[in-house]
């Protein structure tokens, strides 16, 4: 489904990615993990310039993609720190964005009462206030409320492949298993999510089946579950000397 080949990128003529290998398949959940400033968020939100390599998306070159074309091609990305948006709802702003997904897929447009029927359904499954749906997006809306939107999103535009960027503190233990339960209630065979985070807590709640060390911009080791416990007991300090006295 994804695969990176040899990713650099810089951000202000200072590289920040230095040849990242990723192969996600579908029905995977794979989850990123590394030393603060190593690189994860930059990895996630593509907001950098880059250098080289390549990220092709089920065949497609994701770099060479507009943000809302990523999106009509079912990727989904929950930002570390989501945005807000003053005078827009979220339904009204889901409402746009699903059917433009839809008519992008070759799918006919919902009109409002079988998008009414959706909401109410994904609604159920991520357990929103629909107060909260008719306020405008994010505006004003608690840590919690923001990850809960963010996973509300996610479960409405159905995407392909979800990349999760989680706050590296701050995550109670309410938005964790909101987060988790979305992530885990839509994981089907035909969908991969990338879950970036800094502690291995979250992935109590979502079972990743690849965890891997990000640091200093690349990939540094790869593994399963127990690599993130094996990090929870005995830390970073470890992977950074051994990466730093081969260099
Ligand atoms: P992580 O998410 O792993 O904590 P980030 O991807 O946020 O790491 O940051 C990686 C590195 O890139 C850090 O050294 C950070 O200071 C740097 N960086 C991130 N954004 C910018 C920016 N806009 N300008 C310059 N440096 C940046
Ligand atoms: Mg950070
Ligand atoms: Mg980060």
């Amino acid at each position: 489904m994804l695969s990176i080949k040899n990713l650099h990128a810089s951000i202000d003529g200072t590289p920040i990615l230095r040849g990242i290998n990723l192969e996600v398949k579908a029905g995977e959940v794979h989850a990123i993990m590394g030393p603060n400033g190593s690189g994860k968020s930059t990895l996630a939100s593509r907001e950098y310039e880059v250098t080289d390599g390549e990220v092709i998306f089920k065949g497609k070159d994701l770099l060479e993609l507009a943000p809302e074309d990523r999106a009509r091609e079912g990727v989904f990305l929950a930002f570390q720190y989501p945005v807000e948006i003053p005078g827009v709802s979220t339904t009204n702003f889901l409402r746009t964005a699903v059917n433009q997904v839809r008519e992008y897929r070759g799918l006919e447009a919902l009109d409002a009462v079988k998008f009414l029927t959706m909401m109410k359904e994904k609604m159920k499954l991520v357990e929103i206030d629909q107060k909260l749906l008719s306020r405008s997006l994010n505006e004003g809306f608690s840590g919690g409320e923001k990850k809960r939107n963010e996973i509300f999103q996610m479960a409405m535009l159905e995407p392909s492949l979800s990349i999760l960027d989680e706050t590296d503190s701050g995550l109670d233990i309410d938005a964790l298993r909101i987060v988790s339960n979305g992530v885990n209630l839509l994981k089907n065979e035909n969908t991969a999510t990338i879950v970036v985070t800094h502690y291995q807590r979250l992935l109590d709640y979502i079972v990743p089946d690849y965890v891997h060390v990000l640091y200093k911009g690349r990939i540094v080791k790869s593994g399963t579950k127990e690599l993130a416990l094996e990090l929870e007991e005995k830390g970073y300090d470890w992977i950074k000397e051994a990466v730093d006295s081969e260099a």
